[in-house]
């Protein structure tokens, strides 16, 4: 794990060894300043030498200005390391998140996601920036001034580092402890944007509901649960910096007296006397750090942690290595045997055989639930049939390029999803960098250029997010434009229209039926006029396709679809 995270560290060495450089060379100067005061006291005051104090003078305030400017350069460019390091993770993730099939989407809130990719990878930047510099300069610090202070009087050194041990237990005790919670903390906040991602994106019902009193309670659960424990986290945090400073004013008052005997003894000079003290104060100065270290990391960690277990979860779904393109479909689509469940212990699909020709509109009818649209959506590839085969002329489609496969399929579904933006942007999406007059065909072709123009903005007009500031009709007649722009060979109208007014639906049938022209298309129908020119109609029910033909043939059957017919029309 450690490994893996120093491998983001790459791209920076130049970076990384400056601000490492600095931080070094700053540490070492911290140490190098209680030496020279001890010089100071003993050498230059007592002969009144002035020309020497001068001049020591003069050397250390050079020495002071170098420093800040060393504190200056660790800070600024330890944290562009860190910002680096944490804008290239974040980019990695969310190119990630892209791959991944809508089986885990179906499992994963949007909240989590989002806290990973916002809160851990602050984290983690915080942690990639002062890590190795903290934990190096710790060691150097601590064995640096441990050294001198040995040389300075070994014996009062010795005395002095009898309550070293009580730190570092501490030290690891307080991590252990601040760990668990940093992982509660997360995960609490997690949970918390996950709620308020589900509340605020169905605010509509919330208050069409009027419970906005259960959401509140609701929220206030989560809420006190992050309160509690943050609370502790810096009960934590309070416990151990007290604890902290105690014990190194305690070792100061203990070098302070137990310094005088020796010098009374005569074993050490007033110089080694304070520059010992401040020997003490420098030793004991990363402890503070290792303090914030302690506080910090196991929070960047933890979130390394979560980011490296969502990199490593793997697309259900993904090219072959083999995969070719899909070329222009010439034959037919086939699935043969195909069953298919959205988890292991239940079949939604079984054994469906059916054929579809080049050109062809087909119907897919049946009861709700039956599985018309994860029928449907086996093809795109968006669940992988669990077994059995579909082919696009004889290929596999698992063998096709995902990219290729999916350009090829165009979906209008019943509930549209815009994104927030302009009328523009949602058009192109069909295929983006389109010229403008192919948006505007395509608006025409869609019946939504009207409306359009009526718009003070036209085509920059905002809709909301989600496209909440249009009308269904109207939402369905921009994904019906990105669907003409997108020109696909394949498509597959679900219910597009089962949510429209009937009058908005006849006008809406018009444009699809133009959207059909020339293309195979598969439409799922819940109102069977819409479906009665179809080149054929499957029905889907719980046992699989139990009937297809044509309209008359199926009427005239008896079976199921009859029935259906009958309900609708009462013939
Ligand atoms: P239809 O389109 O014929 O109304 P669906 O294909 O949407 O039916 O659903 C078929 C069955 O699969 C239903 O029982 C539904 O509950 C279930 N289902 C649909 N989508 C999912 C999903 N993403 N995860 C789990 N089960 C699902
Ligand atoms: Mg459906």
């Amino acid at each position: 794990m450690i490994r893996r995270f120093f491998s983001y560290y790459a791209p920076y060495k130049k970076l990384f060894l400056l601000d490492f450089g600095c931080a070094v060379l700053a540490g070492l100067l911290e140490l190098f300043f209680p030496l020279v005061v001890n010089r100071f006291v003993d050498d230059l005051l007592p002969g009144g030498k002035w020309d020497m104090i001068l001049l020591a003078s003069s050397g250390l305030l050079v020495l002071y200005i170098v420093n800040t400017f060393l504190h200056y350069i660790v800070n600024y460019r330890g944290h562009m390391l860190g910002i680096n390091i944490e804008t290239d993770m974040r980019k990695k993730l969310f190119d990630h998140i892209q791959k991944l099939s809508f089986r885990f989407f179906d499992n994963t809130k949007t909240g989590h996601l989002m806290s990973r990719l916002t809160n851990d990878m602050m984290q983690i930047g915080e942690m990639a920036h002062h890590g190795p510099e903290d934990l190096f300069i710790a060691v150097m610090t601590l064995t640096g001034s441990f050294t001198l202070m040995m040389l300075i009087n070994w014996k009062l050194a010795i005395l002095t580092f009898v309550i070293v041990p009580a730190i570092i237990w501490m030290v690891v005790y307080f991590n252990g402890k601040m760990t668990k919670a940093v992982h509660q903390l997360f995960s609490d906040i997690g949970d918390f944007n996950a709620r308020v991602e589900d509340n605020v994106g169905g605010i509509r019902v919330v208050q069409a509901f009027s419970n906005e009193e259960h959401e509140k309670k609701q929220f206030a659960v989560n809420n006190g649960r992050f309160r509690k424990t943050k609370l502790l986290s810096y009960k934590l945090i309070a416990k151990n910096g007290s604890i902290s400073y105690m014990m190194m004013r305690f070792v100061t008052l203990f070098v302070m007296v137990s310094g005088t005997w020796f010098v009374i003894r005569g074993e050490l000079t007033y110089g080694e006397y304070i520059g010992f003290l401040l020997l003490t104060n420098v030793f004991f100065r990363p402890i503070e750090k290792i303090n914030a270290i302690i506080e910090s990391y196991p929070q960047g960690f933890a979130g390394f942690k979560r980011y490296v277990e969502l990199l490593e979860t793997e697309p259900d779904i993904a090219d072959a290595p083999d995969a070719v393109e899909l070329g222009e479909l010439k034959r037919e689509i086939r699935f043969e045997n195909v069953s298919f469940g959205y988890d292991s212990d239940s079949r939604v699909l079984r054994n469906i055989d059916l054929t579809i020709h080049k050109g062809e509109t087909i119907a897919f009818v049946g009861p709700s639930g039956a599985g018309k649209t994860t029928l449907c959506s086996l093809l795109p590839r968006f669940y992988e049939a669990a077994s059995g085969a579909i082919s696009i002329d004889g290929v596999d489609i698992r063998n096709l390029k995902l990219n290729s496969l999916r350009q090829n399929i165009g979906i209008v579904q019943q509930d549209v999803f815009l994104f927030s933006g302009t009328i523009r942007e949602n058009i192109l999406y069909g295929k983006l960098g389109a010229a403008e007059e192919e948006i505007w065909e395509a608006a025409r072709r869609a019946r939504l250029d009207e409306f359009i123009r009526a718009q003070p903005e036209g085509m920059d007009t905002v809709i909301g997010e989600r496209g909440v500031k249009l009308s269904g009709g109207q939402k369905q007649r921009l994904s019906i434009a990105r669907m003409f722009l997108k020109n696909p060979p394949i498509l597959i109208l679900d219910e597009a229209t089962s949510a429209l007014d009937t009058e908005t639906e006849a006008i809406i049938q018009q444009s699809l039926a133009e959207l059909s022209q020339g293309r195979t298309t598969l439409v799922i129908a819940h109102r069977l006029a819409t479906i009665k020119n179809a080149d054929r109609i499957v029905v889907v029910t719980e046992r699989g396709i139990t009937e297809q033909g044509r309209h008359q043939e199926l009427v005239a059957a008896g079976g199921v679809y009859s029935r259906l017919h009958q309900a609708q029309f009462g013939t």
